[in-house]
């Protein structure tokens, strides 16, 4: 028994330099990415659910790896957070996704759409993100107004008040803040009352239950609810079915996104959308 466990952890430990060596391989090559035209944004749509009308879209960073084809944001955004390559490239997505958006047309009887982006724990804890916002907004022209930020409830949790030191400042210039996956958390509800933020993200494993599960409709109706009481916006993400849809319009959701009405898309594709 001891020689098979021996083998065992050998084996487990080589599997587990593989998965290390992997990253540091990543790692490597993701450094230059940019500059080398791997990485490239697309974008989701995000529709106003009472009348149907498509108010924004959510910039998704893509890596094109020359020889892994496609490498899933999951896997890579990780390497960029834990080895500290984010401080670079998330200001890179920023400056790229205000200059799409200060291009895009408003539609006949839409509203000028807003680009929303991602932004990762270790970029807000870094401290720069409002003067790198300004910077990115005075060189594209982007109103204020139509650029989102979205943070997950990991990025705020720990040090809440610097956390909302810097949210403030980004709202004082007129930038929105998304709380992304909202309600995974286990402290969602209270972080409302300490961060100020315009909007929620209804995670999508809620969303993916709200047909099936009694208990997922009356979360994501609480959520609606609460937000709302608190001039809040929601979004539902993850929205596959138009049974989903129809039910979160019915409970007065005020967004939805999902592949039901629109998978993220390249920015030719994008723009061949607004017509
Ligand atoms: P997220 O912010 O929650 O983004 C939504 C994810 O759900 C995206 O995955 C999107 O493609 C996917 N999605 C959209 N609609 C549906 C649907 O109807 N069903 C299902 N099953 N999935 C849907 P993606 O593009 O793979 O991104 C994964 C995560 O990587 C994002 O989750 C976000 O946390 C992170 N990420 C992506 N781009 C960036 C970025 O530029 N900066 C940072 N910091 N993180 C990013
Ligand atoms: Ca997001
Ligand atoms: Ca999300
Ligand atoms: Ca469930």
């Amino acid at each position: 028994a001891k020689v098979a466990g021996k083998n065992c952890y050998r084996f487990y430990s080589r599997v587990m330099d593989q998965a290390a060596e992997r990253r540091m391989h990543l790692e490597q090559e993701l450094r230059g990415a940019w500059e080398r035209g791997e990485l490239s944004l697309a974008y989701q749509p995000v529709y106003r659910l009472s009348d149907g009308v498509m108010v924004g879209a959510e910039a998704l960073l893509r890596w094109l790896h020359p020889e892994h084809g496609q490498v899933a944001p999951s896997v890579f955004i990780d390497v960029a957070e834990q080895s500290g390559l984010i401080e670079t490239l998330g200001p890179q997505v920023l400056r790229a996704a205000c200059g799409d958006a200060a291009r895009w047309p408003t539609r006949a009887g839409g509203p000028p759409l807003f680009v929303s982006v991602n932004v990762s724990p270790r970029q807000l804890r870094s401290g720069d993100l409002p003067l790198v916002v300004s910077a990115c907004l005075r060189d594209s022209g982007l109103p204020a107004d139509r650029l989102h930020v979205e943070l997950t409830e990991t990025a705020v949790i720990g040090d809440e008040a610097h956390a909302s030191t810097l949210l403030t400042k980004l709202r004082t210039m007129g930038v929105k803040v998304w709380l992304d996956d909202f309600g995974t958390g286990f402290s969602g509800l209270s972080h409302l009352r300490r961060v100020p933020v315009d909007g929620v993200k209804i995670d999508r494993s809620f969303v993916a239950d709200v047909l099936r599960d009694p208990d997922d409709l009356a979360l994501t109706t609480a959520i609606i609810a609460m937000a709302h009481s608190l001039g809040i916006t929601v979004v539902a993400e993850g929205v596959e079915q138009e049974g989903q849809y129809a039910i979160l319009r019915e409970r007065g959701c005020d967004l939805a996104q999902g592949y039901w009405l629109g998978h993220p898309v390249a920015i030719d594709e994008f723009l061949a959308l607004l017509g």
